[in-house]
């Protein structure tokens, strides 16, 4: 994974901005998924939540970034390995700490291709594991 924020950047035609910086390095540093509340409050100091959420709306539209399904109705974002701009390919399942929400991509478990009867079409599946992460455990 390149760990250049400024030439994921480039890389994907985005202007170099203080907050794209900011909150691409928060991805980069972050094992794991991010909630839009966590984003928020650390990189609040120095942008409004429009510009927060304006930048993430970008990454997830550049393919940088990829959201992930919660119970809880919060949203959560995590880095994208080999996507591309509007076609992302993230057929990995999620693992969720029912405990302390900790989310993670588990890249390695890929979602079974599903067959839909005839004429069907399929938009996306989200398939969440849950449980009790290594931090958690008693
Ligand atoms: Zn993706
Ligand atoms: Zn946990
Ligand atoms: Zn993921």
């Amino acid at each position: 994974m390149p760990t250049s924020v400024d030439e994921i950047l480039r890389r994907n035609c985005l202007s170099v901005t203080e907050s794209r910086k900011k909150i691409l390095t928060l991805f980069i540093n972050m094992h794991g998924a991010l909630a839009h509340g966590d984003i928020e409050r650390k990189a609040g100091e120095k942008f409004d939540r429009v510009t927060v959420y304006r930048t993430l709306q970008t990454f997830v539209e550049k393919g940088i970034i990829h959201t992930i399904p919660t119970t809880d109705n919060s949203v959560r974002y995590a880095l994208c390995k080999d996507c591309t701009e509007g076609h992302h390919h993230d057929n990995h399942v999620h693992f969720i700490c029912t405990n302390c929400g900790t989310t993670l991509c588990l890249e390695d478990v890929l979602i079974p291709e599903i067959r839909l009867p005839k004429g069907f079409t399929l938009s996306e599946i989200e398939v969440v594991a849950k449980g009790v992460c290594n931090d958690c455990k008693e």
